[in-house]
């Protein structure tokens, strides 16, 4: 009781200590999981648990996993759609800060529709972007409109692209140049922000092409081969980190090796 009294406020120990200890001394004390039958956790029940805590329809998350987007835009888009972005309104909610503004807009809440789509930043990326006709309209709808219609629309195109996953694209850019706003004062937001999306989502769709002609696929060199007698070979890599720094290296060799 004494160690309670040290960590815990004294409504939530009046709470513990009202709770009625159980008789029978082989009952232990254990975690369980209460969305299945065994009391154990399983992924099944928590992506049902997760779908059903949405006012969003089924086939918006089936849609979730089958746009054409990396990874780690998929895991972005999945943790959006739930409004679970640590926005400040979200920080806010849980305590992690005392204030739910906007750090661009005083006064103005940022919410998750706020920060990716009503926030002057975000509307200088959409405007630079030139949103297709028909999806204009649903800027004036909520947040699970506006989000619904432009994820799940699989005809309208952007150019060459699918609407739909250059959309991803775009929230994610905003939200990465959000964060570097907000906790790196050296950023500036790139005056040319359509350049730079343009420029991921190209490189991203041109190296994730699938060949649907099973005839004409290649196959991979997985493994170094010498050069015919008499030729040279030289093989390079490089790489460059986020702060610029280059690494390269080379190695230059003949057919006796
Ligand atoms: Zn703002």
């Amino acid at each position: 009781m004494d160690m309670l009294t040290v960590c815990l406020p004294d409504n939530v120990i009046d709470h513990i200590v009202v709770v009625p200890i159980g008789t029978s001394n082989d009952a232990y004390d254990k975690i369980i999981w209460k969305l299945s039958s065994n009391g154990s956790f399983n992924v099944k029940s928590a992506y049902a648990c997760s779908i059903s805590a949405s006012s969003l329809p089924d086939c918006f998350w089936k849609g979730i996993w089958a746009l054409k987007i990396p990874p780690k835009l998929k895991l972005f888009s999945w943790t959006m759609v739930q409004g679970r972005l640590l926005t400040n309104v979200q920080r806010f909610r849980r305590k992690l800060t005392v204030d739910p503004s906007c750090k661009f807009c005083p006064g103005v809440p940022e919410s998750m529709v706020h920060l990716l789509r009503d926030c002057p930043h975000a509307q200088l990326v959409w405007n630079a972007v030139n949103v297709p006709q028909s999806m204009q309209q649903t800027f004036n709808l909520d947040w699970n409109g506006w989000i619904s219609a432009n994820t799940l629309q699989a005809n309208c195109k952007w150019h060459s692209f699918v609407w739909k996953d250059f959309f991803i694209f775009i929230c994610w850019f905003i939200w990465k140049w959000r964060n570097k706003g907000v906790f790196d004062v050296q950023f500036i937001w790139p005056t040319n922000p359509l350049e730079v999306i343009l420029n991921y989502a190209s490189e991203w769709f041109s190296v994730s092409k699938v060949d649907n002609n099973p005839s004409e696929k290649r196959p991979a060199l997985l493994h170094w081969q010498k050069p015919l007698p008499g030729v040279f070979k030289l093989n390079v890599d490089g790489s460059r980190t986020h702060q610029g720094i280059i690494g390269a290296g080379w190695c230059y060799q003949e057919s006796h090796w």
